[in-house]
């Protein structure tokens, strides 16, 4: 049974508030819902996790549940009629003194105290995702006096970056700390940290995580141009964290489209690299948000991010808002799996001419690279306590089907966001050491993983050693009695 390797990250909101519409989500193949803090209320993501949760058990699959934080996007205010169009060639003013619910065509409020010193004469103001452009033509006092360069409707509270960059808040609001709370306590396994500029803003919310109670991996959304601006702020971050983004709406935004492609590709080989996992995110399958079917050119964009070796991928609006979301997560599931047929797929340069670091990182290196060279191996089974061993196995391009086995559902969840690698439930401490293998293969047959004959590959630690401890790798045999035990 061939079983799909990267995994889908889908997006809930008000498309998928239903029990049903959730099971088709995950029967469709979502791996990880995400909340996005940005909209709704605590209640509504604590309702849809807990369907999440629930439907999921139901169905013997472990969904993880990622919370994205909203950060410190910077954000027009309102407008008294909600909305304006700008034409091209007008002058719109953003006011920091101007009252927030009352901007009109010709000015409109914004709650960003730096605003006037941190942009200048020539610099250009990007609004909603770039849909609508403005030149800063002059700062005073209070304001920003802009002329319109590419015109449009602009509606409440649209985002703003700034072409290049440099539009800098601090990474955490009090929102966000409120909102780590939320996600505690809802038990998510994901937190997603918006627009952050250095590892120490990674390291700051895992404090906050950590003090809330959670064990949860912390992401770092690559969003900012400072953030890929050269290798050192890009590995800065990646190392304070236990996986990225490539958050490519607002990251596109201030690099320029042209350049996006390329760095998506420099984010995922460095994350890889250093044993991350890497999320590659916004509109996928922006066209599914009105049309069943996705257009070639999306194919091809999911397909190459496959190739180039992402863990996961992820729909925003597609899935969150749009009038498809579980068609929009069956073509995602469909093309990875195409995708992976590619030889790319399989072939590894991971770490050559490298040494390791660590010894289960020895070990799991060790283990992927029999499974690649001996082509009797159907499975690689790792016992493990924190994820950390399968996280390390998958950063090698294998075809070989991934196992971790744990008795932890924090750490089963969280292999939901790890490419090739399947999470099953088991307690090492209830067999005897001579049981073992029997215990192990048992479990693979039940999930049609092998077959009598086959050979299996299982790392594991010394038992009751705790996390970081494995150590040991063997290879055994299915026996011919397996299949019907
Ligand atoms: P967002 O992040 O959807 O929260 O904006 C992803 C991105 O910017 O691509
Ligand atoms: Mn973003």
């Amino acid at each position: 049974m061939i079983v799909r390797r990267t995994k889908v990250v889908a997006t809930l909101g008000p498309a998928c508030s239903t029990p049903e519409r959730i099971e088709a989500l995950i029967l469709a193949g979502m791996d990880v819902a995400r909340l996005n803090f940005s909209h709704g209320t605590a209640d509504d993501h604590r309702a849809r996790a807990r369907m999440v949760r629930e439907i999921a058990a139901r169905h013997g699959r472990y969904v993880a549940l990622m919370g994205d934080l909203q950060g410190p996007k910077i954000r027009i205010a309102r407008f008294a009629d909600k909305r304006v169009t700008l034409d091209e060639g007008a002058a719109f003013t953003l006011s920091r003194t101007y009252p927030l619910d009352a901007g009109n065509v010709n000015i409109v409020g914004i709650d960003y105290p730096d605003l006037t010193t941190d942009c200048r004469p020539g610099d250009e103001l990007l609004l909603d995702d770039g849909r609508i452009v403005l030149r800063v033509d002059e700062a005073v006092g209070d304001a920003l006096h802009t002329t319109v360069v590419i015109g449009g409707e602009l509606s409440d509270n649209k985002g703003i970056n700034r072409r290049g960059g440099g539009l800098s808040a601090p990474a955490l609001t009090d929102k966000d700390r409120e909102d780590i709370r939320v996600a505690a306590s809802i038990g998510m396994d994901f937190v997603a940290v918006s627009f952050p500029r250095y590892g120490r803003d990674i390291e700051q919310a895992r404090r906050l995580v950590r003090a809330a109670g959670s064990s949860a991996w912390l992401i770092a959304k690559i969003e900012r141009a400072e953030a890929v601006a050269d290798d050192e702020a890009l590995n800065d971050i990646i190392c304070a964290s236990d996986g990225v983004m490539v958050a490519r709406g607002d990251l596109g935004v201030e690099v320029g489209d042209a350049e996006l492609v390329g760095i998506q590709k420099r984010i995922i080989r460095s994350a890889r690299s250093r044993n991350k996992l890497v999320i590659t995110a916004t509109q996928m399958m922006e066209s599914m948000i009105a049309s069943p079917m996705p257009t070639r050119a999306e194919v091809s964009d999911v397909s190459n991010a496959v190739l180039d070796y992402t863990d996961a991928v992820m729909l925003s609006a597609e899935s969150a808002s749009g009038r498809y979301p579980v068609a929009a997560v069956q073509a995602m599931a469909r093309v990875c799996l195409g995708a992976e047929k590619h030889p790319t797929s399989r072939s590894s340069h991971h770490r050559l001419g490298e040494t390791f670091e660590r010894r289960d990182e020895t070990i799991a290196l060790s283990a992927m690279y029999a499974a690649n060279h001996f082509p009797g191996i159907k499975a690689i089974v790792s016992l493990t306590e924190s994820g950390h061993t399968p996280l390390i196995m998958s950063r090698i391009r294998s075809s070989v089907p991934i196992f971790a086995f744990s008795r932890h559902d924090a750490t089963l969840y969280r292999m939901a966001l790890i490419r090739g690698v399947q999470a099953v439930f088991f307690d090492p401490d209830a067999q005897t050491l001579e049981r073992l293998p029997d215990a192990v293969i048992a479990e693979l047959v039940r999930h049609k993983a092998v077959e009598q004959g086959d050979w299996i590959i299982l790392t594991h630690g010394d038992f009751h050693a705790g996390t970081g401890g494995t150590n040991s790798m063997t290879l055994w045999r299915v026996p011919g009695n397996a299949a019907t035990d």
